[in-house]
């Protein structure tokens, strides 16, 4: 590791140590570990998991290893959605006796498709002071670097994974007039975009992000259809973590999703005509915009 990595950490807990009252009290902190290349380690992280009492952790024999590889010995505690239940009260219990406790999770940020919400929760209730230190998240990255539009986005965490109750989610996608990220896994990845060429149509844009910061990262924009073609031909593709970012509808540009829901309902007994005076009235476009809505 190249000496300017250890002394931006040394400085970071010199630092620290000048911010007694953040670091010294009872305090939880919620901490960003890689999703991949390690050397994406939080300088910062590495210092608060040095300093805490005790480490929360999703899998401890996961993080163990990356704990080991920064020289952090800190006791591990298991933290996952089988106990979280009754280890966020016994949790809160010790911050409040003044222990300082950090969160991670397998990789990236906690909570987000992660385990950590009622801790957070918890200590917030009690009156504990939560931080974060930031960090990678694959939604994000995927997000930045997609090349669609990201001033407005929904995060819609993992599909379910299989029945109508799939396909209803799917389905319930193309109301949402944002930019819409999601994860999915790679048993199902072939079967999502499939979902999503159903209801946005084949030649609706998709961003697939696969294996972020890692030796076999591969990004892809393209039309829903292609990007089913090129991992049927590819079965290399098909391996590996998945993040996928969906374009927005082009025509619900303009409409909230309760207008379009309105507008959806009426097109079944209204004629175009009049439905594009309705629309436009009620939503103060131009009367030729309001026929790209339908
Ligand atoms: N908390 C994590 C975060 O902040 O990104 C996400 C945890 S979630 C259990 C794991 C999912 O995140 C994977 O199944 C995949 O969809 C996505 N993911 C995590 N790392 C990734 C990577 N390096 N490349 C692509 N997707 C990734």
């Amino acid at each position: 590791m190249p000496a300017l990595y250890y002394l931006s950490i040394a400085q970071t807990e010199q630092n620290m140590k000048n911010l007694p009252d953040r670091v010294a009290t009872a305090h939880l902190w919620v901490v960003a570990t890689p999703i991949g290349t390690l050397d994406d380690m939080p300088p910062r992280a590495v210092a608060v998991l040095r300093q805490v009492d005790a480490i929360a952790a999703e899998d401890t024999r996961h993080s163990g290893r990356l704990l080991q590889h920064f020289g952090i010995d800190t006791p591990l505690l298991a933290y996952h959605d089988h106990n979280e239940q009754a280890q966020a009260g016994k949790l809160v219990r010790r911050m409040l006796a003044g222990e300082r406790l950090a969160l991670i999770s397998d990789a990236g940020t906690p909570l987000v498709s992660d385990p950590g919400y009622r801790l957070v929760a918890e200590a917030r209730v009690a009156g504990l002071t939560v931080s974060a230190v930031p960090g990678p998240s694959a939604a994000v990255l995927a997000l930045a670097i997609s090349g669609l539009p990201v001033e407005r986005f929904s995060f819609a965490g993992f599909p379910p994974a299989k029945g109508q109750v799939r396909q209803h989610w799917f389905e319930a996608l193309a109301n949402n007039d944002q930019t819409v990220v999601l994860y999915e896994s790679s048993h199902r990845i072939e079967s999502a975009l499939e979902a999503i060429e159903q209801v946005f149509g084949p030649e609706h844009p998709v961003f697939l992000a696969r294996e972020l910061t890692k030796l076999h990262e591969t990004t892809r924009l393209d039309p829903v259809t292609q990007l089913r073609q090129w991992l049927a031909d590819d079965p290399q593709q098909k391996k590996g973590e998945f993040v996928l970012v969906i374009a927005r509808k082009p025509q619900s540009v303009g409409l909230e999703p309760r207008d379009r829901q309105w507008l959806e309902a009426l097109k079944e007994h209204l004629p175009p005509g009049q439905l594009a005076r309705v629309t436009a009235r009620v939503t103060g476009m131009k009367k030729k915009e309001v026929y790209g809505l339908f």
